[in-house]
């Protein structure tokens, strides 16, 4: 079966910076389930891998206008830690989601812990960069109804487990 719209793909890959600097890979155990054509991972991505079957090794190189898009210098924000949990973990790099202005959720990246306060990025750490991808298809299968009407892979591995 081939990589293509409303699929279920499971993958395992690495991803560096230009310069072959290792940024994430997929945990050992747990490899990325993602439902093609419904804007899961970038768009540089998810075009590679169209036509792919299992078993297939794979190779990317993505721009940042099919990556996280490009950095567009945004302000940090400022927030107190007193609006954290007591035991959140605020190391920088690590993302959550808060409210914008007119109450959508809004991921935010924490770029560093300055006393009382954290310091964090609105836009994605990987944004303006080029992305190395490389990685094995590992199962492509039909998705559900369900997983279509969703927009997302449901079951073991995918980020929508409920
Ligand atoms: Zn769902």
């Amino acid at each position: 079966m081939q990589v293509a719209d409303k699929k279920v793909v499971t993958l395992t890959y690495t991803l560096s910076d230009p310069g072959g600097a290792e940024l994430e890979r997929s945990a050992e155990d747990s490899p990325l389930v993602y439902l093609h054509g419904a804007k899961n991972i970038v768009p540089g991505l998810e075009k590679e891998l169209a036509g792919k079957s299992e078993g297939d090794e794979f190779q990317a190189v993505v721009a940042p206008e099919e990556g996280y898009g490009p950095k567009r210098g945004l302000k940090p924000v400022r927030l107190p830690r007193s609006s954290f949990a007591k035991d959140a973990e605020l190391k920088p790099g690590i993302a959550f989601m808060t409210r914008g202005p007119q109450g959508q959720p809004m991921p935010l990246w924490i770029k560093k812990v300055q006393g009382p306060t954290v310091i964090c990025s609105v836009e994605h750490p990987f944004a303006g960069m080029e992305l190395h991808f490389r990685g094995t298809i590992v199962e492509v299968r039909d998705a559900t109804e369900e997983e279509v009407e969703h927009g997302h892979a449901h079951g073991p591995g995918s980020a929508h487990d409920h």
